[in-house]
């Protein structure tokens, strides 16, 4: 099968990988000529422009570039492309973009794959990144199963375990278990650096170790993927950053008021808990 992909930064990268290995032809458009010309060098494509009419002859377009992106790049794509073309995006984000493409493109089918790494761009692109990992896909009433099953049978060739849901649901979904820790572990980080004795920063940084390593990646990547999730997952972001204020409310008071056994029984319950969320 032909397929595209516009945008070949780390997960336009990585799916672009995958699809070759599964004998796909893979058509790559970028921003950058550099861009095109390390994804082909590196074989992640078989070839790359930074022309949209190179995705004309492709069966289905994967849409890689930032969230903000996502929309006005298919609103241009599409003066290029047959009708009979199945789109799909990557984006962290479901609900504004199913809603604005839906009406333009019957056969869009809203994903995202639940995989990732703090580096971006081609270079930190790599075989394997999907295999195991979740990938929704949000496929709304008016959209064309035909299209629903050649997009799932792409998505089960990467190795990832597929859902379905409503891009609202998933929107819900991943404010508490992707974007509410990218808060979380940015405020960590910011809080750390408001410590004013300098040598005690110099002392925290030298001892962190595994700890703080697991707890501040998230908030320590990509910059623009942070504003982009907060820009357009807004009230499901704000829902989940007040309750985990509550949460944390709650913590303060059982410290302070030094109730060592309800603090034990809270440590308690998420220990049982955790294993729901991360296996
Ligand atoms: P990334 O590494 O920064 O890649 C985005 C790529 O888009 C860049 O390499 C850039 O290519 C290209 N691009 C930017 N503007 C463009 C334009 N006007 N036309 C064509 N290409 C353009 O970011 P990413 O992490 O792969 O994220 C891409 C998408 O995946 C986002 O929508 C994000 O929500 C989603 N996603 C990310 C993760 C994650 O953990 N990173 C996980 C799941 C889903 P050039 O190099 O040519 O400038």
């Amino acid at each position: 099968m032909k397929i595209g992909i516009l945008g070949l930064g780390l997960i336009g990268g990585c799916l672009g990988f995958d699809l070759r290995s599964q004998g796909h032809y893979v058509l790559g458009v970028s921003r950058r000529q550099s861009t095109c010309e390390k994804a082909i060098h590196l074989g992640s494509v078989d070839q790359a422009s930074l022309d949209l009419s190179l995705l004309v002859s492709a069966e289905v377009v994967f849409i890689c570039t930032p969230i903000g992106l996502i929309v006005p790049q298919i609103k241009e794509l599409i003066t290029h492309l047959p009708k009979t073309t199945i789109i799909t995006d990557v984006g962290s984000v479901k609900k504004p973009i199913v809603e604005a493409i839906s009406p333009l493109w019957e056969n869009f089918i809203g994903g995202h794959p639940m995989a990732g790494k703090t580096d971006v761009g081609i270079e930190a692109a790599q075989p394997h990144l999907f295999v195991n990992r979740p990938y929704v896909l949000t496929p709304i009433e008016t959209t064309p199963s035909d299209g629903v099953i050649i997009v799932e049978e792409i998505v089960r060739s990467l190795g990832s375990i597929i859902y379905h849901c409503q891009p609202e649901q998933h929107d819900r979904a991943v404010a508490w278990i992707s974007h509410l820790p990218v808060m979380v572990s940015a405020s960590l980080i910011a809080a750390c650096l408001s410590e004013t004795d300098p040598e005690i920063t110099k002392l925290a940084q030298n001892f962190a170790s595994s700890g703080f390593q697991d707890t501040s990646r998230v908030g320590g990547g990509n910059p623009e993927l942070g504003v982009m999730m907060a820009q357009y997952n807004r009230p499901a972001l704000l829902h989940s950053l007040q309750q985990y204020r509550h949460s944390l409310d709650e913590f303060i008071h059982i410290i302070e008021q030094e109730k060592w056994e309800m603090l034990e029984e809270k440590f308690k319950f998420n220990q049982q808990s955790r294993p729901h969320f991360v296996e």
